[in-house]
């Protein structure tokens, strides 16, 4: 190891940057995050530093440096463009013990700056011993992106309940086995989704019951898996997708996004075929509320949005009644993901400015919708469900104005890499549906945005040939 990472306290300690660039200022704003007194030596100040200046938020010495300039600060950060100088400050500041950083010359000083995640009390700090400033903030990156924001919260609550829990559990090994349970758990969670005052009580709860593994109940999370390509999942849904007991899910959900899930998950898979319902929705209801009253964390795993034509609301409806916690997750919808991948924008100021999403299959199985509201001449009009309504809505969608002429378009299993677009018009569709052995799920895209395909789309289709949809589809 080149360097020892450690955390200093400057909070009202005098710190000194020398310069007065764009490159000085990034420094200052940092020891300020950090509450430090920051001295600022420099002939000239950029606009920031000007500003802080003005404001009394930073002293400034408008001159060059002078070797008293480091008596009493307890770093220094030497940010001049010109190397001699800084070269100086960092052979005083060695030969005085003060900690020197220079910038991007890392060799020059004492200490480096390393990437921060900063989830305040809760802070990360990322270096390459200065061989890669670009990769350290990629792993930056990754780390941002896996570590919830509410991370600093969550080690406030446990910062205000430290005294408590070590008076319940005075012995080392039960603290820890309790702490683990807890940060990993519904107590986390909670503070994840902001119900710090339910987390409070929970971990009250868990104390007064002196137990060390706490009794926590089931909840069900109801989450959006989006169109296919996982790449497209968000955070949150990867986290508790990694957290589930239960993974109960139909045949939207990806085999790539399955592959996801924590490992050890018990895997339930609900089916729901047109027409064929492997599980009854009442039954998937039921299952739910089942599941998390043993004491499950139950991932409810849908494929787009739960809340766009994916019948969450029906399954979290029965779970408010039986008093089961949940909470939602959105994902991005197949409109969304399809139109995106297939370079069709829902809305443009030349041709569109509204889009509807509709459902081509009702509740009875028949398509009876409010066609002389969807055929407007700048609106875009997405179809969920669409294909075996496709005659009815070609029909209609003409017989209430539309031109023949509309373009429309045909996503199949949109945003995976068997993705395939096809182009036609309201009165060439059905023969296309004919020629092709379309794959579900499809959705049918209507509107004049769709003539823009030809020169947005970016996605290369592999046009993989493969018998069966990668979706557990068998039929739509
Ligand atoms: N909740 C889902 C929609 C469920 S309804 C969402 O928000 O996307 C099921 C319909 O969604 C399918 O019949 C199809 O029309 C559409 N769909 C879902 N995923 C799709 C995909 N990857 N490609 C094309 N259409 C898709």
């Amino acid at each position: 190891m080149e360097y020892l990472p450690i955390f200093i306290q400057i909070k009202n300690r005098p710190c000194l940057v020398v310069g007065g660039g764009s490159i000085a200022a990034r420094k200052v704003a940092l020891l300020r995050k950090a509450q430090a007194d920051v001295t600022v030596v420099s002939p000239q100040l950029c606009a920031e530093l000007e500003g802080l200046s003005q404001q009394g938020l930073i002293e400034h010495k408008a001159r060059i440096f002078e070797d008293s300039d480091l008596d009493e600060c307890v770093i220094v950060i030497a940010a001049t463009d010109q190397h001699d100088v800084n070269q100086h400050i960092s052979d005083l500041a060695n030969k005085f013990s003060v900690p020197v950083n220079v910038v991007d010359n890392p060799k020059q000083g004492s200490f480096i700056m390393p990437s921060i995640i900063d989830r305040s009390p809760v802070v990360i700090a990322v270096s390459t011993g200065g061989s890669s400033p670009v990769l350290a903030r990629l792993i930056r990156t990754r780390l941002e992106g896996s570590i919830p924001a509410a991370y600093g919260q969550l080690a406030k609550l446990v910062e205000s309940f430290r005294d408590k829990v070590k008076a319940a559990f005075p012995d080392v090994e039960s603290r820890r086995s309790f702490w683990e349970k807890i940060l990993q758990g519904s107590v986390a969670e909670m503070v994840f989704t902001g119900h710090e005052n339910d987390a409070k009580k929970m971990l009250d709860k868990a104390i007064d019951e002196q137990s060390v593994v706490p009794q926590i109940p089931g909840e069900v999370f109801l989450v959006g898996a989006g169109p296919g390509d996982p790449d497209l999942l968000t955070f949150r849904a990867l986290r508790l997708m990694q957290q589930a007991d239960v993974v109960v899910y139909d045949r939207l959900v990806s085999p790539a996004i399955m592959e996801m899930v924590r490992r050890d998950a018990e895997v339930v898979y609900v089916g729901k075929e047109r027409d064929k319902h492997t599980m009854q929705q009442e039954n998937i209801n039921q299952l739910l509320v089942r599941l998390a009253k043993e004491g499950k964390r139950v991932l409810r795993l849908k494929g787009g949005d739960p809340f766009i034509f994916g019948r969450g609301g029906e399954e979290i409806e029965l779970l408010a009644e039986e008093g089961v916690a949940f909470q939602v997750v959105p994902g991005i919808t197949a409109a969304t993901g399809c139109s995106s991948y297939a370079g069709i924008p829902l809305t443009h100021r030349d041709y569109a400015q509204s889009c509807v999403f509709v459902t081509g299959h009702l509740k009875d199985g028949s398509v009876d919708l409010n066609w002389k509201a969807l055929a407007h001449p700048n609106q875009t009009v997405v179809f969920y469900m669409g294909l075996h309504g496709a005659p009815t809505l070609c029909k209609e969608m003409v017989a209430h104005g539309l031109p023949p002429t509309t373009p429309v378009a045909l996503v199949e299993q949109g945003t995976t890499p068997q993705q395939r677009v096809y182009i036609a018009t309201l009165d060439t569709l059905l023969d296309v549906i004919a020629s092709e052995d379309i794959k579900p799920p499809t959705l049918i895209i209507v509107g004049e945005v769709v003539s823009l395909h030809e020169k947005l789309s970016w996605l290369e289709e592999h046009h993989v040939d493969n018998e069966d949809s990668v979706f557990a589809y068998k039929d739509q």
